[in-house]
């Protein structure tokens, strides 16, 4: 609409209503015209995750006959998908530290293996709906990010020695990284680090 100085007029319901009568035919006229002409142009956005990927095709084949303007959808996308980016790789942190925070508060680990820290976080990726997988590499790359040091077990195996030291590093971490099963530990839970921790 143009801009104006003029107060905008108030429109009476019977103007509405011829007003919307006159709209939607030239609207269903446009989809007449066009709709042949609507497809999902052929552009690599290898850079951008899938759901930024989905939302920039989307909103390009909306636009029909004017390249120019459909050029100019994939950079306002940009932060977007930064965001999207920056919220899985903090995602993956979260989720080593809440399999770590529950080794802690199992009597029975000491020490724990890569394999069984990456099968708990792919189980709770699992759980959370998450199509995503996650291997030992990729964990074990999180756990030298969060500056947890693994080193060869007994039987041969890379792992996780929990000193007490370490335990205290994972609580710390564990509310750094706002780790969802800290917040909503059960207050009957011996946990000398859980209730030492301010969350
Ligand atoms: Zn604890």
């Amino acid at each position: 609409m143009p801009l104006t100085d003029e107060p905008a007029a108030v429109m009476n319901p019977a103007r509405a209503k011829r007003l919307t009568v006159e709209l939607q035919s030239k609207l269903l006229t446009y989809r007449l015209q066009n709709w042949r002409q609507v497809a999902a142009p052929n552009l690599t956005l290898d850079h951008f995750t899938t759901p930024t990927r989905e939302l920039a095709l989307s909103l390009a084949t909306c636009i029909v006959g004017d390249d120019e303007l459909r050029s100019q959808v994939f950079p306002l996308l940009e932060g977007h998908d930064r965001q999207i980016k920056l919220d899985r790789t903090s995602l993956l942190e979260a989720l080593v530290l809440e399999s770590l925070l529950a080794a802690c508060h199992d009597s029975r680990s000491d020490t724990l293996p890569i394999g069984l820290i990456t099968q708990s976080v792919n189980t709770i990726l699992a759980g959370r709906g998450e199509a995503l997988r996650v291997s030992p590499e990729v964990v074990g790359w999180k756990l030298r990010g969060l500056g947890m040091r693994t080193e060869f077990m007994a039987d041969g195996r890379k792992g996780l020695v929990l000193l007490g030291e370490t335990r205290v590093k994972i609580h710390a971490l564990a509310v750094a990284y706002g780790v969802r099963t800290l917040q909503k530990a059960p207050s009957n839970l011996r946990c000398a680090h859980c209730s030492s921790v301010t969350i």
